[in-house]
Formats: C-alpha cells, sequence, structure tokens
C-alpha cells in the first residue's frame, strides 16, 4: 500500500517552545486488524497507529500523546522547559517512519516529561501499557516490565482519579486491572479484580467486557487453585476494590453505556470475535487438551470446530435453557465446560486412537466401570454416518458477538 495513504502530515505548534513542526499521522481507517487481545492491544497487519502516536516537539524534545499534546498549563510549561533543558535533546528523528525501537524512544520520552510535569497515575499507565504492548510486538521480555508498572499506575489511578480514566469506565478499568494482574502472573488478585466486574450491575450495560471478565475469571481461577500465590503485598498488592468501593464510585453510571466502545475505539470489541468457529461439513475433531494439562494459558485458541447436526442441536437446546434474561450461555462456553469436566473427570483413561474409542471410554467413566477397553473394539459404538452436517457458523457468530 502507498505510504502516502497510510500517513499524512499535520503541522503542530510547540506549546512548551513555541516552534512549528511537522507530525506524522496514521489514518486510523486504513489501518488492518490482525489481532485484539485481551489488554486491549491491538495488532495490525500493515501498520501500528500507536507507534506514531506520541508527537515529538524536534527543537526542544517536549513528547506527550498526540491527543493531550497541547494541553501545557504555563506551570507545566515552565516545569517542562527547565527539565528539558535538562535532559538535552539527543535529536532522535520522529518525524519520519517510526520502527519499534523508536516507538519505544518516543513513549519513554513522553514518559520523562509527565515526570516532569508531576503527570497523573493514569498518564503513565498508559505510556506504560503501550510500551509493554510494543515490547511484546517484538517478543521482548520487557514486556512484562512494563505490564507491571502500568498495573501499578492503574491500581493507584483507579483510587485516586475520578472515571473515566483515560477513555475507559470503571467497569473497563476493573477488568484491565484484573487481566494485567493476570499477565504478571497474580491469577488470585486478577479474581477478585474480574469478580468485581461480574457482580457490578452496571456490567451489563458493557457485555464485551463482562464477556472478558467471565473469561478470564474462569481461567485465572484455575491458575489460582494450581499456583502458589506470591507474598501479599507484593509489587503491586492494592486491594481489589470493596462492592462498596465500585458502589461509591458509581456516580455517573448513566454516561458509562459505550464508553468503553468508544473510548478504547476498536479495542472494546476484542469479544465480539469468535473463539471458535462452527463448521459443521467434516467429522469432528475436537482440540482436545493434553491429559494431565496444566495451568491454562489465557490465550484461546482460535479453531474450527466440526460437528453434527445433533449436536449443534443440543448446543442450541443448552444455550436456550441456560438463557437469563435475554443473555444465554454462548455454545464456546459450552463446549470449554465440556472439555474442562472431561479433563476434571478422568485424564488417564482419556487414551483413545479413535472418536470411537473416545466415545467408548467416556462411556466406561460414566458406567463407573473405571477399566479402558482394549482398543476399544468391542465397544458396540458404530462409527458415526457424518450424513447431517449444518453449518452453525451464522448462528454461532451471533452467539460469540456477546452484543445482544
Ligand atoms: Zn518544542
Amino acid at each position: 500500500m502507498a505510504n502516502d495513504k497510510l500517513f499524512y502530515d499535520q503541522e503542530e505548534t510547540c506549546p512548551v517552545c513555541q516552534k512549528k513542526f511537522t507530525a506524522r499521522k496514521v489514518r486510523r481507517s486504513m489501518c488492518i486488524v490482525s489481532r485484539r487481545d485481551t489488554d486491549f492491544c491491538v495488532i495490525y497487519q500493515n501498520v501500528n497507529p500507536n507507534l506514531y502516536s506520541i508527537f515529538v516537539c524536534p527543537h526542544c524534545g517536549y513528547a506527550a500523546a498526540d491527543t493531550t499534546f497541547a494541553e501545557v498549563s504555563p506551570e507545566d510549561r515552565e516545569k517542562l522547559a527547565n527539565g528539558l533543558a535538562e535532559l538535552g535533546y539527543a535529536g532522535i528523528d520522529f518525524s519520519g517512519e517510526r520502527d519499534v525501537k523508536k516507538g519505544i524512544a518516543a513513549y519513554e520520552r513522553a514518559v520523562r516529561c509527565a515526570e516532569m510535569r508531576g503527570a497523573k497515575d493514569s498518564v503513565f499507565a498508559s505510556l506504560y501499557l503501550r510500551i509493554a504492548w510494543l515490547y511484546r510486538s517484538e517478543q521482548d521480555a520487557r514486556e512484562v516490565e512494563f505490564v507491571q508498572k502500568a498495573l501499578d499506575a492503574y491500581d493507584k489511578a483507579f483510587n485516586s482519579e475520578p472515571m473515566p480514566i483515560g477513555k475507559m469506565s470503571e467497569i473497563a478499568l476493573t477488568y484491565l486491572i484484573g487481566e494485567l494482574y493476570r499477565r504478571t502472573g497474580n491469577p488470585a488478585k486478577a479474581v477478585q479484580w474480574y469478580s468485581q466486574v461480574v457482580s457490578n450491575p452496571k456490567a451489563r450495560m458493557e457485555p464485551q467486557i463482562l464477556q472478558l471478565a467471565r473469561d478470564g475469571w474462569q481461567d485465572s481461577r484455575q491458575l489460582a487453585k494450581t499456583r502458589p500465590q506470591p507474598a501479599a503485598g507484593g509489587a503491586a498488592g492494592a486491594p481489589a476494590p470493596t462492592q462498596a468501593q465500585a458502589q461509591a464510585r458509581s456516580g455517573g453510571a448513566a454516561a458509562i453505556q459505550g464508553q468503553a466502545a468508544a473510548a478504547q475505539g476498536e479495542t472494546a470489541q476484542a469479544a465480539a470475535k469468535p473463539v471458535v468457529a462452527f463448521v459443521s461439513t467434516k467429522p469432528a475433531q475436537l482440540p482436545v487438551p493434553p491429559a494431565q494439562a496444566g495451568p491454562k494459558l489465557r490465550a484461546k485458541v482460535v479453531s474450527v470446530l466440526t460437528l453434527y447436526a445433533d449436536q449443534t442441536e443440543w448446543l442450541k437446546k443448552v444455550s436456550q435453557a441456560t438463557r437469563v434474561g435475554k443473555r444465554r450461555l454462548d455454545p464456546q462456553a459450552i463446549i470449554r465446560a465440556l472439555i474442562d469436566s472431561v479433563i476434571d473427570v478422568e485424564p488417564k483413561l482419556l487414551k483413545a486412537e479413535t472418536e470411537e474409542q473416545m466415545l467408548a471410554l467416556f462411556k466406561t467413566v460414566r458406567a463407573g466401570r473405571a477399566q479402558a477397553p482394549a482398543g476399544g473394539r468391542s465397544t458396540g459404538v458404530a462409527p458415526r454416518s457424518a450424513a447431517t452436517p449444518v453449518t452453525q457458523a451464522g448462528d454461532t457468530a451471533k452467539a460469540a458477538g456477546g452484543t445482544r
């Protein structure tokens, strides 16, 4: 794609030194999304707009997010002018295309400037999280260090700043803090924060966040059971919000609706992506995790699942049966629960070479005869005819959307 379509230049006046410069911007509409991570990080195929969202004045080195670049009070201006004079400006050229290294350098400079003016915790949190995302894009281990910094800063901001923070609603931020705890290896704390989302009535207005929190809660609960917890009062030891605190913060509830979506822009749609796509054209191939699977990774694998017509009918039926109000359990959740329950029941017995053997094994378990039939030939299970598969893709996409 021609660069002149992806980028455009914008004239800016530095609010610190008052000199003009040209800032490069990315046309968001031209960015092709390839993946959305559960901490709202969006991964793009062609260009990462995050690389360009920090403006850096080429004259004095003042750097800040493009959205707040011009917002400098007279006192801040003095602090920045003094601080920048002391810091010096290495004269890195940020005007053209930026690679990840240059992108991170721009963010780090923005962090320095935020320090000079004593910015709010939420400003640091946002900068740190984006640095973490850039390290992630390079599979650089420093990602975790910056996720931790972002977590600490968001944790402080949650307790000291009015909502919304950045562009995040209270619900979105509560979820994100849980998610960052999970990503820094503290599933027990993560569970506490996810629980605050799930139990907050306002979360129903943000169904995508609610679903992410439910998924995170489920996975972290498993991890918390299997993993010893870090000592209390660790690096990010602030307590999860109590229900009372959460309620107390709920002023302006009416303004919360749709906030995360607007705020996070594309990111809040993370949950809209189907986790499992159902295409019933071939015999079933369930991605069963290995027996004795260790602690679950949070990331869900996008998988194409082929199911028989009666199976999809059954899923629909269960989904309907679990309907509460307008919500119902989506087919993915049902299948995940089924797989989990089977893993829990008898992982050692799950040694089958064919689908029929597997089915026979399950029947054995159910009948309480804890002996795996050798070879599985004498089970009397007739190979299944694949005569009636149907496509469920439409329904499933709807169910996975979670926007009803
Ligand atoms: Zn300047």
